[in-house]
């Protein structure tokens, strides 16, 4: 093999972790190439507004921010190709990585393809998915105007989702199944403070209910007295966490038992010259200031390894 046509590194994913290491790899003058199956951002690009990334003290558009960092990584010459990932071939020193439309081929590789929404599992979910059933905010909220709407999730990702859809809707019911939320405190506050929402706790969700119109109603289950009540909304925002995007993952890379990729401090994963960064990797803070540090690691470590075994 001609080793002029192996890159360095290939970043597969180009959400916040995956162009942090491309900037890093572009900077650090590496062969590196960006796969990336939609458009650069990642999750950013589902969110409105990001209060908790250092250096905006009035907060950033999320959407905004995301171009402001592949701007950066493309100013420094990092390669890109749209096109998605579907196996990854890791034995021996020159790894490939096939994609829908061909293979290439590295001596190193950051999986950073990020996370995506759960499904609720909830009966009827599937079919009136798009017909009232959204798992992004900012995507649908303008369909619901001045109407009502339940979030069904106690986490960061629900109770700012609920906050932001306050400005288009009637009214809001966080629908939660314990009798406290997850959410970060600052963010907890600010929702208990807005007169359009209202909490339904200790409350799961088992049936999506609605007609050709899409989503009417759901049905609510009380956790504690099993008791079942209908809730009349015209659509329903499902924010019940994350899974990660491993699909093309192989058994050899060590996962947590959610599918989350298992690294150590370096980014490295239990497969030597392969890291992993971001919401992908099992971590406790999924932030984007923990994905662009991660970033940056597996970058940087993954130089060093070519010059270990390269050089
Ligand atoms: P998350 O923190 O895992 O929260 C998921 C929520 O969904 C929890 O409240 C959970 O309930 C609930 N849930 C899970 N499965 C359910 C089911 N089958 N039925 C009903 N409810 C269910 O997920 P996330 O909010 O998407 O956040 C993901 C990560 O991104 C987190 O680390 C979060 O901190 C981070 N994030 C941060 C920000 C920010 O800093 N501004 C914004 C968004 C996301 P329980 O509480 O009972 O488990």
């Amino acid at each position: 093999m001609n080793m002029s046509d192996v890159y360095d590194t290939i970043i597969i994913g180009g959400g916040p972790a995956g162009l942090t290491a491309g900037l890093y790899a572009a900077r650090a003058r590496m062969n590196a190439i960006l796969i990336e199956r939609m458009g650069f951002g990642g999750q950013l690009l589902t969110y409105e507004k990001v209060d908790n990334y250092p250096g905006f003290p009035e907060g950033v558009s999320a959407f905004g921010l995301g171009e402001l960092i592949s701007a950066q990584a493309l100013r420094f010459g990092l390669q890109t190709r749209s096109s998605e990932v579907v196996g990854l071939g890791v034995d021996g020193p020159v790894r490939t990585v096939q994609l829908t439309d061909g293979v290439l081929s590295c001596k190193t590789i950051v999986v950073a393809s990020g996370a995506s929404p759960n499904k609720l599992g909830a009966k009827g979910e599937t079919e009136y998915t798009g017909r009232g059933v959204s798992y992004c905010a900012v995507c649908d909220a303008p369909f619901f105007r001045d109407q009502d709407v339940a979030v069904v999730g106690g986490g960061d990702t629900a109770i700012e989702e609920a906050i932001y859809l306050t400005k288009f809707v009637k009214r809001v019911y966080v629908v939660h199944r314990r009798d406290r939320l997850r959410a970060t405190q600052v963010i907890q506050e600010k929702a208990a403070q807005n007169p359009k929402i209202s909490f339904v706790l200790n409350t799961v969700v088992p049936e999506i209910q609605g007609g050709p119109q899409g989503v009417g109603s759901l049905v609510l289950q009380d956790v504690q007295s099993g008791k079942t009540s209908q809730l009349e909304v015209d659509g329903v925002f499902v924010f019940v966490g994350i899974h990660p995007n491993t699909q093309y993952v192989p058994g050899e890379i060590e996962m947590d038992a959610q599918g989350f990729i298992r690294t150590d401090q370096e980014m490295a994963t239990s497969v030597g010259g392969i890291f992993a960064a971001g919401d992908v990797r099992a971590k406790e803070l999924r932030q984007i200031v923990t994905a662009v540090g991660d970033g940056a690691t597996a970058a940087f470590n993954a130089g060093r390894y070519i010059e270990a075994r390269f050089h």
